[in-house]
């Protein structure tokens, strides 16, 4: 498709899952309605309310009343960021759809720098966080290593510092459609759905009001989520040292037996100790390793909806939910 028939695309979808966040929601519509008026495209901005229990599904359904471009999605209950965005997804209408956070750390100024690239024939713009504004030395160091862990335990290469911060093409947006499991690294899912893409980095601003809804417990949730969906390098690890500690086992039994047949001391109490504490050990982590797996196949054989709706405000009507 060349950049011609792109210019004269019309619907651009913003999808923007909030959870509590009712300070926030005012300010970002403000500054996304400013700035989409510079991009002569028409726009909806999908809120995914993802189970709030303060003010926003109330703020929501104000704005989409006073403003045409305004959806409200609101959730039955807290899904999760990711579920949250995919059923913002879901429900997109647009020839380009933007997934961005309500908290102002995705800037809605960069919205027409997405929108260049995409006019320039990309189908995935992908945007890359240099640095944060109010992240912790803990949150820097840990996302660094785990982006260092996960590359390369992964098959498909995941960028340090991606974010859901991204615009992607209806083309894109369909594949994505058809990727129905449940615990997902949307980040992972575009990267390995290829297409066209580009990458622009930001530095991403303090929240603008309010605390981070992630929680240590939920961001190593997330972690693992990123590593499990994508990788069975754990699983072949745990073969791998299976056989070495096999072979090295046969090598000490045969030096035990030969300790024995020449009645030499054989090595007693310590060392019984430490092999069995070490074998124990790395048992016990890859029965946890194979837990993880098996719980995600438990997971997606149910095969439950990916999340389901309260009500559904503003214009259009309700098209899907996760079943579909
Ligand atoms: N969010 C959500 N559901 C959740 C947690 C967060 O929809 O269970 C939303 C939140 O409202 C925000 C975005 O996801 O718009 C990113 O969350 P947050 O800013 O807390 O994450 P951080 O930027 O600290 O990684
Ligand atoms: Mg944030």
């Amino acid at each position: 498709m060349d950049a011609f028939t792109r210019e004269n695309k019309q619907l651009l979808s913003i999808v923007v899952p909030v959870y509590n966040e009712q300070l926030n929601i005012e300010k970002f519509y403000e500054e996304v309605h400013t700035v989409v008026q510079t991009l002569h495209m028409d726009y909806e901005l999908i809120f995914v309310d993802d189970g709030s229990q303060d003010t926003t599904p109330l703020l929501l359904s104000r704005l989409a009343q006073q403003d045409g471009h305004v959806r409200a999605l609101i959730l039955a209950r807290n899904f999760g960021h990711q579920l949250a965005i995919t059923c913002g997804m879901d429900h997109a209408k647009g020839e380009a759809i933007i997934t961005m956070d309500g908290d102002l750390q995705h800037p809605p100024a960069m919205i027409p720098a997405l929108v260049q690239q995409w006019r320039e024939g990309y189908d995935v713009v992908q945007t890359v966080r240099e640095a944060t504004a109010d992240a912790g030395r803990f949150k820097r160091l840990t996302s660094k290593w785990y982006y260092v862990l996960l590359n390369a335990l992964s098959p498909v290469h995941i960028t340090p510092g991606g974010s859901d911060f991204r615009l992607i093409d209806r083309r894109v947006l369909q594949t994505f459609l058809l990727f129905r499991e449940h615990d997902r690294f949307i980040r992972g899912m575009i990267g390995d759905i290829g297409y066209r893409q580009t990458k622009l980095s930001f530095v991403a601003p303090k929240r603008f009001a309010g605390t981070s809804k992630f929680s240590l417990r939920k961001m190593v949730h997330f972690a693992l989520d990123g590593i499990t969906a994508y990788s069975k390098i754990p699983l072949r690890l745990a073969l791998y040292t299976g056989v070495i500690s096999g072979l090295i086992s046969v090598l000490i039994i045969f030096h035990v037996l030969y300790c024995k047949v020449a009645g030499e001391a054989i090595p007693g109490w310590a060392t019984s100790m430490v092999v069995v504490c070490l074998v124990g050990g790395l048992q016990l982590i890859f029965l946890g390793i194979i837990g993880e797996y098996i719980g995600r196949i438990f997971q997606e054989v149910k095969r439950r909806p990916l999340y389901w709706l309260r009500a559904e405000l503003g214009s259009g009507t309700l098209r899907k939910n996760g079943t579909e």
